[in-house]
């Protein structure tokens, strides 16, 4: 099945426990006020890519330690099937990498979804797509309720354990406030020749964060010409 990402990362520190594959879905009809991820919004933007191709970094991923998988966006429940294929896929491929043997450090890698969409907003096909979700992060993004709260943007925004894994795994974190960094710089060249690098900042940053980031980029020598954030 085709699937349209934005892109994906491993390994990804910052948007759920662990070492985890990050697969951003791209194109999001929300348009959160404040929201980072602009270049994500528009449903023909990104890539094309595939289940299979996905599930091949899953597979990739696992091999090397994986201690979970974080999809977002964009808004992943925008293309709920492909979600619920891929993530009937990522769940197979996980079984069958215990039952070889290979479980990261002894524990199931887990499955983590973002949505704008609040539980109420699930119809069938969303339900669906989540159902191999061990935990959910739920809502939309309001700029002018920040929260402290790891992995979550504003304080309206649920963290939801679905499954015995994720009540689990996530049971620490429902209430826990962010320590450490909240984003992971990853730079990478342009994907055309000729083209400019593309500096990604991945994860949920505090307040005020950005700037910060924008200044620690331009003293290495990266001037951002575009930010996500910005209209
Ligand atoms: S914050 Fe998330 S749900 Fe809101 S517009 Fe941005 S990508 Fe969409």
């Amino acid at each position: 099945m085709r699937i349209r990402i934005n892109g994906t990362h491993f390994p990804l520190e910052t948007l759920g426990p662990g070492r985890r594959l990050g697969v951003w879905f791209q194109g999001c009809p929300l348009a959160c006020a404040g929201c980072m991820s602009r270049h994500t919004w528009a449903p023909e933007g990104g890539r094309e890519s595939s289940v299979r191709e996905l599930l091949d970094l899953w597979r990739e991923a696992l091999d090397k330690g994986a201690q979970g998988l974080t999809v977002s966006g964009g808004e992943p429940l925008e293309q709920a099937p492909a979600l619920a294929e891929f993530l009937a896929g990522a769940a197979l491929l996980r079984g069958a990498h215990e039952r070889a043997g290979g479980v990261a450090h002894g524990t199931r890698a887990d499955f983590l979804v973002y949505t704008g969409y609040e539980e109420e907003e699930w119809d069938p096909p969303r339900t669906r797509a989540l159902r191999h979700a061990d935990a959910v992060v739920a809502g939309r993004f309001r700029v002018a309720e920040p929260t402290a709260l790891v992995w979550r943007g504003s304080a309206n925004q649920r963290l939801l354990p679905r499954t015995a894994l994720g009540r689990i795994r996530y049971a620490p974190h429902l209430r826990r406030r962010a320590t450490g960094p909240a984003v992971q710089v990853v730079v990478e060249a342009g994907r055309k020749p000729g083209a400019a690098p593309v500096a990604h900042l991945l994860g949920v940053p505090a307040r005020g964060e950005l700037g910060f980031y924008e200044r620690w980029l331009a003293e290495r020598g990266l001037r951002l010409k575009g930010r996500s954030w910005r209209p």
